[in-house]
């Protein structure tokens, strides 16, 4: 894997804010000279504030040229996908945003689940197509370098469908999950949270994209900011699109009776290790995306002699998905129904022994 260069920080007004124009040092020449090409995906139920962090991890509004590849269909998730270019210091990044709004919201996930699985796989085989094609050299790569998945703020932890569908596309793409609202609750509720979603992702062989130790001989700034990052994951974000005055400075935050909650602030939340972490391990999401995602893709379609994955094997593992999600609902359920019939029973074993205890005075 690549060898990370120290952070530079180059906006004296935000420190810790790494820019694109650090981006140099993970490559060759050439590609600065044509700019960088990446592609993000986010998913998450509606409403957990995904487009807000968007707009508040590239400082754009994103949405206004989105390119809509699926009809709206109230029932089913479409995807959005949005290209902008950001320049800063002489360094282009082409960067593509698909969003995938409508997630989660219908009581039948199969038809998410396999729009976004789809779209994921297209992009390989259109990728497949050019490298075959004559012209090679100008192949616009569009395949997902990194999705980040949100969770919601407010469970105990992993849904069952977070769980089936992070299960669903971790061999396709480097998933990064993200607690969302990250203002909802308080440090030791963030902490616990946190260890809570790590265990599960462990406990159900969820792959997740792994930032690579930093090697010995690197600086020791970029060996601890590597450790920080590390230890934060999931990063719990907050996303705001509003200027408040904070100690006399104009921040992007949220404002509550009791003060403001600062979205570029690390001691409020991670939205500023998420970015150093993209941005420092671009290069890594997508050498990870092209000789592992990519390569699995590849030898797969070598076994079927070429042939696309059809929409019967599919169907196969959209029901076996289905159906372990079921099974942790139903085995949620019987947990829940234990605990109520257990408190249930010290209750009346309570309510007797005071019974008794009545009955002697
Ligand atoms: P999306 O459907 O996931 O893209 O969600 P949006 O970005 O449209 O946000 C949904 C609502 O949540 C809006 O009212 C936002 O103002 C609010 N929101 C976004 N980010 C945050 C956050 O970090 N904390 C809180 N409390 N609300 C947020």
């Amino acid at each position: 894997m690549s060898k990370q260069q120290p952070t530079q920080f180059i906006n004296p007004e935000t420190p810790g804010y790494v820019g694109f124009a650090n981006l140099p040092n993970q490559v060759h020449r050439k590609s600065v000279r044509k700019g960088f090409e990446f592609t993000l995906m986010v998913v998450g139920e509606s409403g957990l504030g995904k487009s807000t962090l968007i707009n508040s991890l590239f400082l754009t509004d994103l949405y206004p040229e989105r390119i809509i590849y699926a009809e709206k269909n109230e029932r089913t998730v479409q995807i959005e996908a949005s290209t902008v270019e950001i320049e800063e210091q002489g360094v282009k990044l082409r960067l593509t945003v698909v969003d995938t709004p409508g997630y989660g919201d219908a009581i039948n996930c199969r038809d998410c689940f396999k729009t976004i699985i789809s779209y994921i796989d297209e992009q390989f085989e259109r990728y497949l197509h050019d490298e075959s094609g004559l012209n090679r050299r100008h192949i616009i790569d569009n395949r997902i370098h990194c999705c980040f998945y949100f969770i919601s703020p407010f469970g105990h932890g992993l849904k069952p469908l977070d769980v089936a569908f992070m299960k669903a596309i971790h061999n396709k793409v480097n998933i990064v999950p993200v607690i969302a609202k990250a203002d909802t609750f308080t440090l030791k509720e963030r902490e616990r949270l946190k260890k809570r979603i790590l265990d599960e992702i462990e406990e159900h062989n969820i792959k997740i994209y792994h930032l690579p130790d930093a090697e010995s001989d690197e600086d020791e700034d970029f060996k601890e900011q590597t450790r920080l990052l590390k230890v934060s994951i999931p990063f719990s974000v907050v996303g705001s699109n509003q200027l408040i005055e904070a100690k006399g400075k104009k921040v992007r935050g949220r404002l509550y009776p009791w003060g403001v909650v600062e979205v570029e602030n690390p001691e409020h939340n991670d939205v500023l290790k998420l970015r150093t972490m993209l941005i420092t391990h671009m290069q890594d999401l997508q050498e990870v995306t092209q000789d592992l995602h990519y390569e699995n893709f590849r030898s797969e379609r070598l076994k079927r002699g070429g042939r696309k994955v059809e929409s019967e094997d599919m169907n196969i593992d959209q029901i076996l998905l289905e159906k372990e999600t079921e099974l942790r609902r139903m085995q949620d359920m019987i947990a829940r129904m234990q605990a109520q019939m257990q408190m249930q029973m010290q209750m009346q074993g309570s309510d007797s022994d005071s019974g008794t205890l009545g009955h002697h005075v």
